[in-house]
């Protein structure tokens, strides 16, 4: 099946979550902790009559630094390949890190359409904060939370239209 999301973005951000809330599985795994060596996770939803395929891009490995951005380097790099939308997932309550830029210059080579998505906006209040990400040099961010879903169906209806 073609239409295949791939939600990828450092550890913790959301991922598995909002993967959930897409693909209804809630038996699907949600780390409270991050660093936690997780498999590649499948699911399918649909959004307006139009079914898509999900990638959770959820491995991520202990270890030094290195291992740690090798690992989200080749679950990016199979998310390009793989997908035909990427949702670039950060975490507004945590703000920037390091890792958010190091996925940004991956994705942004990529031919593929890129959605930059600020998870954890539970309420007006942290929409500010998703404002930082702006420096990350995509046109628009989504804000959404995973947990309560709110900014989720616009973000859909954008991303369904790439299909
Ligand atoms: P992943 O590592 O990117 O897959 O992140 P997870 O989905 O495992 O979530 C990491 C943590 O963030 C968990 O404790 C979630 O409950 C929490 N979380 C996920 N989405 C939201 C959200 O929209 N709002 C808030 N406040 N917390 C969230
Ligand atoms: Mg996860």
């Amino acid at each position: 099946m073609s239409n295949i999301i791939a939600i990828v973005g450092r550890p913790n951000v959301g991922k598995s979550t909002f993967f959930n809330r897409l693909t209804g599985e809630r038996a699907a795994i949600v780390d409270p902790t991050s660093g936690v060596t997780r498999d590649r996770h499948y699911g399918t939803s649909d959004w307006n009559g139009i079914e898509f395929s999900v990638i959770d891009t959820g491995g991520v490995v202990i270890g030094s630094e290195d291992v740690f951005e090798d690992a989200i380097r080749k679950q990016v790099e199979l998310a390009m390949e793989e997908a035909d939308v990427i949702l670039f997932m950060v975490d507004a309550k945590e703000g920037m890190s390091p890792l958010d830029e190091d996925v940004a210059d991956m994705i942004r080579r990529s031919p593929k359409k890129v959605f930059l998505v600020a998870n954890k906006v539970d309420n007006s209040n942290r929409s500010a904060d998703a404002i930082e990400f702006y420096s990350l040099g995509f046109e628009k961010i989504y804000e959404i939370s995973a947990i309560n879903g709110s900014g989720t169906g616009e973000l859909l209806d954008d991303v369904v239209r790439e299909f």
